[in-house]
């Protein structure tokens, strides 16, 4: 092989390296892997008691919120929150965010059993009209991930205890009318199209590009407060005037 053969081939191999690393790296591949993982495992209920919704994007009155799998049965509505994470973790259902450990680095994400209340809140807004109708929300570890110390009434699950959490609520709370009204409203509430996908993301951006924007002018996102000046355990950070009502904080 002349030199020239050989370094067109170390160039290939370091192309393909670089792809494949960029493909692990974006969270959103593997959260969308993880998210079919577990579709595919909801697909293996009993078909005859449970409906299984998968990636459904609801629009609410600041936007849209998307829920990752809704499984409906007469016992009522389990709303399903996946992450595809690896290392160990750790959070409490009060966190603002938890943490990720792999080996000595770790990585904060926002926490995802308040991140599950916000696509029930905006389930239950949706279906309001339809009475009182129990959910179950539940959050799944789909990835290689170790539940360390994490703290939540709501379950917080690995992939494999995901059926028989569901499989738990045994009470027949709705009658077959009922669920058959809730999937339809759902399925009529689902924003499907790519042009409203495409508006969810742009509007993730501009939110967040606008919350840096207040906490510029020291106008608390969350709720139109105060941001002021406070000293912690760590240092000075600012956060919201209206603490404890609003516990908004930055660096
Ligand atoms: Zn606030």
């Amino acid at each position: 092989m002349d030199s020239n053969a050989f370094a067109f081939v170390i160039l290939i191999v370091i192309a393909v390296l670089a792809f494949a690393s960029l493909l692990r790296r974006l969270p959103s591949l593997s959260g969308k892997r993880g998210e079919s993982r577990i579709a595919r495992k909801l697909g293996r209920l009993e078909k005859d008691y449970y409906t299984v919704l998968n990636d459904l994007l609801i629009s609410t009155p600041t936007g849209t919120s998307q829920v990752d799998h809704v499984v409906l049965s007469r016992s009522g509505i389990h709303v399903i929150e996946t992450k595809n994470y690896r290392g160990w973790i750790h959070g409490s259902e009060g966190a603002e965010q938890w943490t990720q450990s792999i080996y000595r680095t770790k990585n904060r994400f926002p926490n995802p059993v308040k991140q599950n209340w916000a696509h029930v809140r905006a389930l239950k807004r949706v279906l309001s009209e339809l009475g009182d109708i129990p959910v179950y929300p539940i959050v799944v570890f789909a990835g290689s991930a170790e539940l360390k110390n994490v703290n939540s009434k709501s379950p917080v699950v690995y992939g494999s205890d995901l059926l028989q959490t569901i499989r738990k609520n045994q009470e027949f709370s709705l009658s077959p009318d009922q669920v058959r009204k809730i999937e339809e409203k759902l399925l009529q509430s689902n924003m499907k199209d790519r042009f409203s996908r495409k508006a969810h993301i742009d509007q993730i951006r501009t939110r967040q590009h606008q919350s840096r924007q207040r906490e510029r002018e020291l106008i608390c996102p969350r709720c139109g407060g105060r941001l002021v000046s406070r000293s912690g355990k760590f240092g000075s950070f600012y956060g919201c005037n209206n603490y404890p009502r609003c516990r908004y904080t930055f660096r």
